[in-house]
């Protein structure tokens, strides 16, 4: 670690704690940033941690000994799926039936049971990954037969763009489907209780939107 980092890592942390409700779980993204760096933030009492690769998401969950919860956030190759089972608390990028299909099979063979949120895409935007509103009954048609996971909400992420109106109706465009999905489906496992949105640059509009978990990286290292 640099030199400061430990202080840096702390008043960043304090400063964005205050800002959140206390019903607002803030998931720590930790994936620009070595073992070191990844226990001062637990040190600072965080409990979730997020990562993006699963190589980088399993070589901590082998060397990081204090019981966090880990969450995967980014893009999953199907071939890669199999290692996360078992190890991690939950996988929020569920981005298509394949990978959801494919969580449930490697869950079958272990015998349990992988919570997971589905991934939205409102952006317009093509690089990112995610369903689109309208393939909502797809997945949940096939979700409702696939008894190895466990669907306990959404995630999704604002545009990219400095235009705060824009963010905020992709976010309140988000929340919509969520509570949708609630009121109009009561199957056993599919239960909303996690609206994942929120970055760095946008967490204070995605908690005004509704967001119940924020994933926050760059603002707690710089
Ligand atoms: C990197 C990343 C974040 C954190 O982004 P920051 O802008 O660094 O806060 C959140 N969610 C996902 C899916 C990411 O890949």
């Amino acid at each position: 670690m640099i030199e400061n980092e430990a202080e840096l890592i702390q008043k960043n942390l304090n400063q964005i704690e205050d800002e959140i409700p206390e019903d607002v779980v803030l998931c720590a993204v930790t994936k620009y940033h070595d073992l070191d760096e990844t226990k001062e933030v637990i040190k600072n009492g965080i409990k979730d941690l997020g990562e993006n690769k699963v190589q980088d998401l399993m070589k901590k969950i082998d060397q990081i000994n204090e019981p966090v919860h880990w969450h995967m956030i980014g893009h999953l190759q199907t071939n890669k799926v199999k290692y996360l089972i078992d190890k991690v608390y939950l996988i929020q990028s569920v981005d298509s039936l394949k990978v959801l299909r494919k969580i449930n099979n490697e869950s079958k063979k272990k015998d349990k049971i992988t919570d997971v949120l589905i991934q939205y895409n409102l952006t317009g935007e093509d690089q990112k990954f995610g369903f689109l509103e309208e393939e909502t009954k797809d997945w949940i048609n096939e979700a409702q037969n696939l008894d190895n996971v466990n669907i306990r909400g959404i995630m999704g992420m604002g545009p990219n763009t400095d235009d705060k109106e824009q963010i905020r109706q992709v976010f309140h465009n988000l929340k919509e489907i969520y509570d949708r999905i609630n009121e109009n489906y009561n199957l056993s496992n599919i239960h909303m209780e996690i609206l994942s949105m929120g970055m760095s640059g946008d967490y204070p509009i995605a908690i005004e939107e509704g967001a119940n978990l924020i994933r926050v990286g760059s603002k707690i290292f710089n």
